[in-house]
């Protein structure tokens, strides 16, 4: 347990001891990663830390309290809602992550339908599988059941089992543009086409792509239709803080028409302390992840983004064209844009290629069915792109001349496949394992597949994998 330090500390001894824990971390600036962190080059880092330290006490709550707030809301709003077409009569909200875009997505959704068909208990949203669990975690929040869909073997969405899903609950389909996983675009004219048909709303998520396709598209890149150009297409999502390059905590939902914006509101009249209104999730709302985007919007402009969106883009095809030279290795899908899986064919093992590339130093997050490994490509990864090739080549060529591995690990292989336990992330198996063997809180965790291993005995008790997570979360959020 630990508590207030009894004094205060020195500014300069706070520092230093963040600065010192910050070493034990991943360099989010190096390259290395390929989720979670967009880097784009210091300088905009630079700018984004000065506009976000000047606003770093307002508060965004009430649009009424700080004009110049309101204004760069409502300019972002407008900047996102002309790359992704939306026509005049539409609106949005800027939000705090992609995540809370969908929700509020969903919620206007869900309230706009209760007045369509007010017999409904529990409408139902149509997702195809790729889609994020972001709209699950949604309608776990909102009562909404999510009907999961099949993609097709080039990894889009496929619309004829969408049509079949449908039913009297239904109240919205779901698009990609692209997906997480594979960084596929669904055939997102199809999906609006049907929603229009059945009396459907449609929402595009465009999280990770909605500040990436555009500016493609504009660099001569074909890519299907995606956005409000689609008729049908009710509300979309975007994400600043991905491929906008902004600092964590600014996305934008938009929807064709503001009339349905209006049922993502929350507003209430009776409370003591006076009228509460509250446009989207958030309560209290970071001022400096505003203006941060505001200012990387205004620094970067349509060539900054052009210019980003080509090197990720030919980032992107150096590590499709090495990945096809790589026998064994191939990439799932057809993916459209800059995200990408890589998976392996057997006897190689895509996750052990992935442990290789993570002693190397190399941060990939694995993915299931099939297996493989996930990339998203910035453009600070044109820097290490050569590297990046030479290790996955030559760790791909330690594993194959490793085939003459052991029986037993190929069967162990097989079997934490089928118990979900191959896909945790390298972090989370070490932790894990240290949780579930007391006696071992040792200095030295585990190696992997031993860990795995311990974890797979422990399953049984557990139930699930779900559940040892559980309790792993539980217990890495300590206090
Ligand atoms: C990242 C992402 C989300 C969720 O966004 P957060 O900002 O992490 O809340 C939703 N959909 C897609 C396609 C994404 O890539």
């Amino acid at each position: 347990m630990q508590a207030l330090p009894p004094q205060g500390r020195p500014a300069d001894d706070v520092l230093r001891e963040l600065e010192s824990r910050k070493v034990q971390d991943i360099d989010s600036k190096s390259g290395r990663l390929w989720s979670l962190v967009y880097y784009h080059s210091p300088e905009l880092l630079e700018l984004a830390q000065k506009a976000y330290a000047l606003y770093i006490s307002e508060n965004a709550l009430n649009p009424m309290a700080f004009p110049s707030l309101r204004r760069m809301e409502n300019e972002i709003v407008s900047i996102v809602k002309s790359l992704l077409h939306a026509p005049s009569r539409g609106a949005g909200t800027l939000t705090s992550g992609g995540t809370e875009s969908i929700f509020l997505a969903l919620k206007a959704a869900r309230d706009y339908m209760r007045v369509q068909k007010p017999h409904l208990s529990t409408p139902e949203v149509i997702a195809p599988v790729s889609a994020h669990p972001a709209f699950d975690k949604a309608a776990h929040y909102l009562g909404l059941k999510i009907v999961h869909t099949p993609v097709t073997a080039e990894g889009a969405a496929d619309v004829q089992a969408m049509e079949a899903a449908i039913t009297e609950r239904t109240i919205l389909l779901v698009g990609s543009a692209p997906s997480y996983p594979h960084g596929v675009i669904d055939p997102i004219p199809e999906i609006a086409a049907l929603a229009q048909r059945y009396n459907l709303l449609c929402h595009v998520d465009a999280c990770v792509g909605g500040l990436i396709l555009p500016f493609l598209e504009k660099n001569g890149v074909a890519l299907p239709p995606y956005d409000f150009r689609v008729e049908g297409v009710s509300s979309m999502s975007a994400d600043l803080h991905k491929y906008g390059y902004t600092p964590k905590g600014a996305s934008v939902v938009l929807y064709r028409d503001r009339q349905l914006r209006r049922y993502q509101f929350f507003i209430y009249g009776s409370w003591s302390g006076g009228v509460y209104a509250s446009a989207s999730f958030s309560g209290t709302r970071s001022a400096g992840a505003i203006a941060a985007a505001w200012a990387v919007l205004q620094y970067l402009g349509e060539s900054g983004y052009r210019e980003a969106a080509q090197k990720a883009w030919e980032t992107t095809q150096r590590i499709k064209q090495a990945v096809g030279e790589i026998p064994g290795l191939y990439i799932v899908g057809k993916p459209h844009a800059t995200v990408l899986a890589i998976g392996a064919v057997p006897p190689l093992d895509i996750y052990r290629i992935g442990d290789g590339m993570s002693q190397r130093g190399w941060h990939l997050d694995r993915q299931q069915m099939p297996p493989s490994l996930h990339l998203t490509i910035t453009a600070g990864h044109a820097r290490v792109v050569e590297e990046f090739i030479q290790d996955l080549t030559a760790v791909v060529e330690e594993e194959r001349s490793r085939s003459s591995r052991r029986n037993w690990q190929r069967k162990l292989g097989r079997r934490l496949l089928k118990t979900g336990l191959a896909i945790l992330p390298e972090r989370w198996v070490r932790g894990m394992a240290r949780l579930l063997d007391r006696t071992a809180q040792a200095e030295r965790p585990p190696q992997r597949t031993a860990a795995l291993y311990g974890m797979m005995a422990a399953l049984p008790k557990q139930g699930s994998v779900e559940k040892l997570v559980e309790d792993f979360l539980d217990k890495a959020l300590e206090h």
